[in-house]
């Protein structure tokens, strides 16, 4: 199995191959086909399986397949427990994306809102983010997720022992209902089942 035969463009390819990568990890090799077919995806894996990968390369591929909407409004939003994992992802979707026309930023607390609020002003096509900041800059009218057409709860087993479900579900009702789910997360409790089977659609389940 190789990167080209899952179905990825030129360009995501050039990326790939800068990174170093060779061969697709297990994750990669099942998510990432189903995630084009524009499935909703419910994703078993831990940390250092490729997993951010596996939801990044098929969303800018995804995204980069329509011309760039003309206020780029956010049409892909990524939700992370931590903000440590948040910067990450947005570099991974920085590094994949270096040769297609996509913009992609990252909010979290913590940090001043200013020069997020800024940056979100200009377009952004994808937007990292963790719950509490994002929810504060929506309330705030600093950005809308009225356009967002592919969803990522990553890390969704931490979000929840961090407290953020409440958070979460404010998030989903701030979405359009016709959009793709994605659910990464390394445990599955009765709590992540719930949840899960409260927003993902006729879900593919995959494991790292
Ligand atoms: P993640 O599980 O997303 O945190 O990724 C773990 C590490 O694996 C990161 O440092 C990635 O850069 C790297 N990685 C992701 N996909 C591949 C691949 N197909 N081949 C080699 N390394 C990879």
């Amino acid at each position: 199995m190789s990167f080209k035969t899952l179905g990825l463009s030129e360009a995501l390819l050039k990326a790939i191959e800068k990174k170093g990568y060779s061969v697709p990890s297990p994750i990669q090799e099942k998510a990432i086909p189903r995630i084009l077919e524009r499935k909703d995806v419910l994703a078993s894996a831990q940390t250092g399986t490729g997993k951010t990968a596996g939801f990044a390369l098929p969303i800018l591929q995804i995204l980069s397949q329509s011309a760039p909407l003309r206020k780029r409004p956010i049409r892909s939003l990524i939700l992370t427990p931590t903000r440590e994992l948040a910067a990450q992802v947005l570099q991974d979707f920085k590094d994949y994306g270096e040769f297609v026309d996509l913009r992609s930023t990252v909010v979290f607390g913590g940090v001043g809102a200013n020069p997020q609020i800024r940056t979100l002003r200009q377009g952004v096509d994808i937007l990292v983010a963790t719950p509490g900041r994002l929810l504060d800059l929506e309330n705030q009218g600093a950005l809308s997720l009225a356009n967002v057409e592919v969803l990522v709860l990553d890390e969704a087993d931490r979000m929840l022992d961090m407290g953020f479900l409440r958070d979460i579900k404010k998030i989903l009702a701030l979405l359009p209902s016709r959009r793709q789910n994605l659910l990464f997360s390394a445990t599955f409790s009765k709590e992540i089942k719930q949840l899960a089977n409260g927003f993902l659609h006729h879900p593919v389940m995959v494991e790292a």
